[in-house]
């Protein structure tokens, strides 16, 4: 059909006038549909829902046979009224049947709310209702479950909507806060929010040095003087932890350190020399003013990092050590494996990509 020649406000007109005739087949549909339900024939067909038959007998799409369907059930006549007048859409006469589903619905077809708006506007009455209220109160819950060694844990859970938007709003607050990673935004939003939880709940845990209080840690002798490490270690709670966590722990400042030989018998070594003395690490922090990484202005738990590791034989010493914040010293070094450029000045510490791994970029 050659269409150059019609204006643009008919073409306009044809097309809610076509749209008020889906409104009336679709009346006639749902009216039918109804007397379908009544007569209980889905159920004779071997369908489990209406919803099921509908979109069987008519070859329509889920969502399709589930807005038959609800009108088809809604039983408040001024939605039904208005359908086959002809005064609302399709579309829109559903949306008030949903409407009717929670609350009276209006004798007009609110034409005040686009259906998008209207679709908020129910939302929000649905929301208020105290039962779904009560059931959202009552199945707060959160699970973490750890995996056998500990080794990673599983967190989930729901939460009612204001606590849940309090949440939110802290972990997305405090992820903002977060310098950015020296490789552009690498992290992605759920990294963030990761790093935004553990940083919110150590800050509960009212210690200092990034690692909780009185956490005793056995290495393996064998190996961790050395940088293979793989052998892991076990933290006397129970987690165990490999290599990078293990680097990260030795600059900490309130964990106790004992070697343990082949045979699993703790040994004499001098280890706990690996953690900072407080004295240090007050020097240190003090020294450096701030977070050391050239740019970085935050002050939030900073620690002490052993710029060369520990493992390959780096000193506890303040020429080796270096002022961070936590989110540098735990994500960006010791989680994404940038190291500390030795040779940038002590107040302006540069990064060194990470050493590539096994698997190519
Ligand atoms: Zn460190
Ligand atoms: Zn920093």
């Amino acid at each position: 059909m050659n269409l150059t020649a019609t204006s643009t406000d008919s073409i306009e007109q044809e097309l809610v006038e076509l749209e008020a005739l889906i409104a009336r087949i679709r009346a006639r549909q749902s009216t039918l549909i109804g007397e379908i339900d009544r007569r209980q024939v889905p159920l004779g067909d071997g369908c489990r829902t209406l919803v099921e038959w509908v979109g069987s007998r008519l070859d329509v799409a889920p969502e399709t046979a589930r807005m038959l369907a609800r009108l088809a059930r809604c039983d408040a006549d001024s939605v039904v009224g208005l359908l086959a007048e002809g005064d609302a859409t399709f579309d829109r006469t559903v949306e008030l049947a949903r409407l009717a589903e929670v609350d009276t619905p209006p004798v007009g077809p609110m034409l005040g709310f686009d259906i998008a708006g209207l679709r908020r506007f129910i939302a929000r009455k649905r929301r208020v209702e105290k039962v779904t209220e009560q059931d959202a109160f009552d199945g707060r819950h959160v699970v973490m479950q750890p995996n056998l060694d500990e080794s990673l844990w599983k967190l989930w859970g729901t939460l009612p909507g204001y606590e849940g938007s309090v949440v939110d709003q802290v972990l997305t607050a405090r992820a903002e806060r977060f310098p950015t990673p020296p490789d552009g935004n690498s992290l992605t939003l759920a990294q963030r929010r990761a790093d935004a939880l553990v940083a919110v709940c150590q800050d509960a845990t009212g210690g200092e040095g990034g690692v909780t209080a009185a956490v005793t840690v056995f290495v393996d002798a064998a190996t961790a003087g050395s940088s293979a490490g793989e052998a892991g270690v076990s933290i006397e709670s129970g987690p165990r932890v490999g290599p990078k966590t293990l680097e990260r722990i030795l600059c900490g400042g309130n964990v106790e350190v004992t070697a343990l030989s082949a045979e699993g018998e703790p040994l004499s070594i001098g280890r706990r020399s690996a953690v900072v003395p407080p004295k240090l690490r007050r020097y240190v922090l003090w020294r450096d003013g701030g977070c050391a990484i050239d740019g970085c202005t935050s002050r939030y738990r900073l620690e002490a990092h052993h710029i060369a590791p520990y493992s390959e034989g780096g000193g506890t010493d303040a020429d080796n050590l270096a002022a961070v914040c936590w989110f540098h010293h735990h994500v960006v070094i010791h989680g994404m494996g940038y190291a500390i450029d030795p040779d940038s000045p002590p107040q302006r510490r540069r990064f060194l990509k990470p050493e590539p791994g096994p698997d190519p970029p």
